[in-house]
């Protein structure tokens, strides 16, 4: 291996007081290290970046581990194997794994899934056909299971997840009500995409908009946002409406929720409307993955799921563009070419 090959890699620096700062990560410069008996080295050519990074940058108590301080920000990526001591694998070989911010990583194969770059184009890998396509897929399948004829709400309707999950609704027969931030979001979600409408949620008159689009009132909102979407939403669901709880973006950055109280309001609805509302971690249903991945690469053949990426060049951008989408600054899946 020639000596020059350097791992760039980001790490976690300090953990952020509300919304992240570039301080908060530090690019380190070091070695790349050797492949062991067993194992693999990846070069990585595209990094994901994902909202639930945020909640791994905090030393709280969630799902999964927090990334501690001067570890390398976790992420899943798409590799090429360029050194092997498993036989499973070969150079050259293209690879799905989650190797997080950095240039160069070992593995010893677990969790790794070749890529056929025929098939699908690789960067699919992390989007529509990957973990957030797969989150629409099964939220929709297993808690929304919209129906014909019923009205699906999403918000972040341009994003990543959205995206497949207003698609999928309208391969099922449902009339679906896109949420995005801006008009020209607004314009692709319901012209690209195809969606009965489009809302801006940043415009004044935005609850009034959400409401005359939803005449029938709501029977799934997708909810991948909180904040002021939700309070739009909720006075129009109706009875037996389910709403899959999968993101809250709008309060990642939040320290401590406060104001009004609404939980009593919001159980009377519960009871009431005999509402369904279901929060899910997507690899809760890791077994439908095949399917989805049957049914979502048969769409894309044949035009009926689009997407749409968000192509940063750089790892040293990484920072910058995650603390953009948080912000709603990255229009389509957000994902960083790590190398050529
Ligand atoms: P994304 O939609 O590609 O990007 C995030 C988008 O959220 C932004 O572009 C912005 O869109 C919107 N946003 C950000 N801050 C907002 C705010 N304060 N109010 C309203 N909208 C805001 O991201 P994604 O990867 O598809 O993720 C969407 C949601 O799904 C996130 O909440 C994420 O955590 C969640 N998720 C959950 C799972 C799971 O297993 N449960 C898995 C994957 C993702 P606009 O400009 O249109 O507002």
């Amino acid at each position: 291996m020639p000596e020059a090959l350097e791992n760039v890699r980001i790490t976690l620096a300090s953990r952020p007081k509300g919304s992240p700062v570039p301080e908060n990560f530090q690019i380190e410069r070091q070695p790349v290290p050797a492949a062991a008996e067993g194992e693999v080295l990846l070069q990585i050519l595209f990094l994901s970046l994902d909202p639930y990074m945020r909640g791994r940058m905090d030393d709280a108590k969630s799902y999964a581990a927090p990334v501690g301080i001067g570890q390398v920000m976790e992420g899943g990526t798409v590799a090429r194997v360029i050194r092997s001591r498993n036989s499973d694998f070969a150079p050259g070989d293209l690879v799905l794994s989650h190797s997080g911010w950095q240039t160069y990583a070992t593995s010893n194969g677990e969790g790794l899934r070749k890529l056929d770059p025929q098939q699908a184009p690789l960067t699919t890998a992390l989007g529509v056909l990957g973990m957030p396509g797969f989150t629409a897929y099964a939220g929709l399948r297993n808690i929304g299971k919209p129906q014909h004829g019923e009205t699906v709400v999403v918000a972040a309707a341009s994003g990543a997840v959205g995206a497949v999950v207003g698609q999928i609704a309208r391969i099922r027969g449902a009339r679906v009500v896109g949420i995005a931030g801006g008009a020209e979001k607004c314009a692709y979600v319901s012209g690209e995409l195809g969606f009965d409408v489009a809302i801006d949620h940043r415009a004044k008159d935005f609850t009034a908009q959400l409401a005359l689009a939803c005449p029938d009132g709501i029977d799934v909102y997708f909810e991948n946002v909180g904040g002021h979407v939700w309070e739009a939403v909720f006075p129009l669901l109706n009875d037996f409406a389910r709403v899959p709880v999968c993101g809250l973006i709008a309060h990642y950055n939040n320290e401590a929720a406060e104001g009004f109280d609404r939980l009593p309001g919001f159980m009377r609805a519960v009871l009431r409307k005999s509402l369904t509302v279901r929060g899910f971690i997507q690899r809760e249903f890791a077994a439908q993955r095949p399917d989805f991945l049957e049914e979502a690469s048969g769409w894309l053949a044949d035009g009926r799921l689009k997407f749409r990426e968000d192509i940063v060049d750089g790892l040293d951008n990484a920072p910058e563009a995650f603390i953009g989408l948080l912000q709603g600054k990255n229009f389509g899946k957000l994902i960083v070419r790590v190398s050529e």
